[in-house]
């Protein structure tokens, strides 16, 4: 296939056929096309745009580049959520074990660090021993035995869509509506699905930093799993700041086991919330005009009888992880030097800025700036302010966790471009609002 002439007629603003999609994408998953040509592609992509044909054409094209979880003989609904991407969003992290200890599969296929934020699968792996490499019969038998497996894209599923993802991240072609959408919805579709709950994220941490985009993408995920007849509802959230207080790999996997335990920050804990009772309600858990305030009743009950942590232990153990985390949370990976940042001035904190949190877990090594890059699990930050709140001169902003001096010096220079003092903007309500 002569791929340098699809990328010079979408360059020029032309459309790309669904058999040529087709073809690309197949012969992209099984390596047989360069990923300096995918990479010329991806940034024509990016100038120019696809069609909803084109995105519908590229979601299977992926989608058909590998193989499917087949899940349809278990007697549960089987729903996944997604989010678009943010910096300290560990919601999976509580999602995955609360919503199947309410009865529900939740088959969650995940991805790693894109950009400047976080990915579930490099947060998994700081639990000790914990394997995301499941294959795809692993992760069946785990979800017919507990109801949940939390999996990396295995080299099975949407294969052209794992190397695109990490292609994409090293090209700075991440913020392009039809490829998120696309490699959101391939991946999803992948999952055996009867329901889908898409977060996605509004404000400067986002891809899609305005709302009106981030309406465009919810809503062409929308018609994805309309196409796949997978029903999907997205919910618009808040990353103008990070959610929760912990930012960095192992940082969060705490904070989460925190959330589980009934401790976690409000924020999180909301936002989780709102999630969740989606998930629940595409689920058909929970019906009606109670739908939201049931859904969250049963989870509030699952956190605080134990049945949503033990189910984080016993997601654990399957996945060969370390489960004595969740009672001794110096089992996780920590940092070697941890450094107060004080504020040097009083005042109000006007924004907290996650994209520069972001990149200052990448600076200290918690984050990739290339494909192969290997990620440090303990570095990152515990936000103790967040806007709107008034600080005195000598107040502790943050804590920095770092590998070394020299991590802690780019990490307290990151925090300190993140953070700006002065009045507004207002700050978005945490659930932005609703499509589906
Ligand atoms: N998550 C994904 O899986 N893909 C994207 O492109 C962005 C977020």
């Amino acid at each position: 296939m002569m791929v340098r002439t699809l990328i010079e007629r979408k360059r020029n603003g032309g459309d790309i056929a669904p058999l040529e999609w087709r073809e690309l994408m197949a012969q992209y998953g099984a390596g047989a096309v360069p990923d300096y040509q995918m990479a010329a592609l991806a940034m024509a992509i990016y100038f120019r745009g696809l069609t909803r044909e084109e995105t519908g054409a590229l979601t299977e094209a992926m989608l058909r580049s590998g193989d499917r979880l087949d899940l349809s003989h278990l007697d549960r609904p089987r729903v996944d959520k997604h989010s678009t991407g943010g910096v300290g969003d560990k919601t999976s992290l509580l999602l995955a074990p609360l919503i199947s200890a309410l009865g529900v599969a939740v088959p969650m296929m995940s991805g790693r660090g894109l950009g400047h934020t976080g990915g579930t699968l490099d947060k998994l792996e700081s639990i000790p021993g914990f394997r995301t490499g499941l294959t795809l019969a692993e992760a069946t038998r785990q979800i017919e035995r507990l109801g949940c497996a939390m999996l990396g894209q295995t080299a099975e599923v949407a294969p052209a869509d794992r190397r695109l993802y990490a292609l994409r991240d090293a090209t700075a072609t991440v913020e392009s509506i039809p490829l998120i959408a696309a490699s959101i919805m391939s991946k999803k579709l992948a999952e055996g699905l009867t329901g889908l709950v898409l977060d996605v994220k509004v404000g400067s941490g986002a891809f899609m930093p305005e709302l009106s985009k981030a309406q465009e993408l919810a809503r062409t995920m929308i018609a994805l799993g309309a196409d796949h007849g997978c029903p999907t509802v997205a919910v618009l959230t808040a990353m103008d700041r990070p959610l929760g207080r912990a930012c960095g790999n192992a940082l969060e996997v705490r904070e989460s086991i925190l959330g589980l335990r009934g401790e976690g920050p409000d924020d999180l804990m909301e936002v989780t919330f709102a999630l969740g009772a989606d998930m629940l309600r595409v689920a058909g858990v929970v019906q009606g005009v109670n739908a939201e305030a049931d859904a969250r009743t049963m989870m509030q009950q699952a956190i605080d009888n134990g049945t949503a942590l033990t189910q984080l232990r016993r997601i654990i153990e399957a996945q060969s992880g370390n489960a004595r985390v969740i009672d001794d949370m110096s089992l996780l990976p920590a940092a070697p030097v941890v450094r107060e940042v004080k504020a040097t001035e009083a005042g109000t904190i006007a924004e907290v800025a996650p994209r520069a949190i972001g990149h200052g877990i990448i600076a200290m090594g918690g984050g990739r700036t290339k494909v192969e890059d290997t990620v440090d699990p303990a570095v990152g930050y515990e936000l103790l302010v967040a806007p709107g709140a008034r600080v005195d001169a000598g107040d502790v902003l943050a804590l920095v966790h770092a590998r070394d001096k020299e991590g802690a010096a780019r990490g307290e220079e990151a925090l300190r471009g993140a953070i700006r003092y002065g009045e507004g903007p207002e700050a978005l309500p945490l659930v932005v609002g609703r499509i589906g």
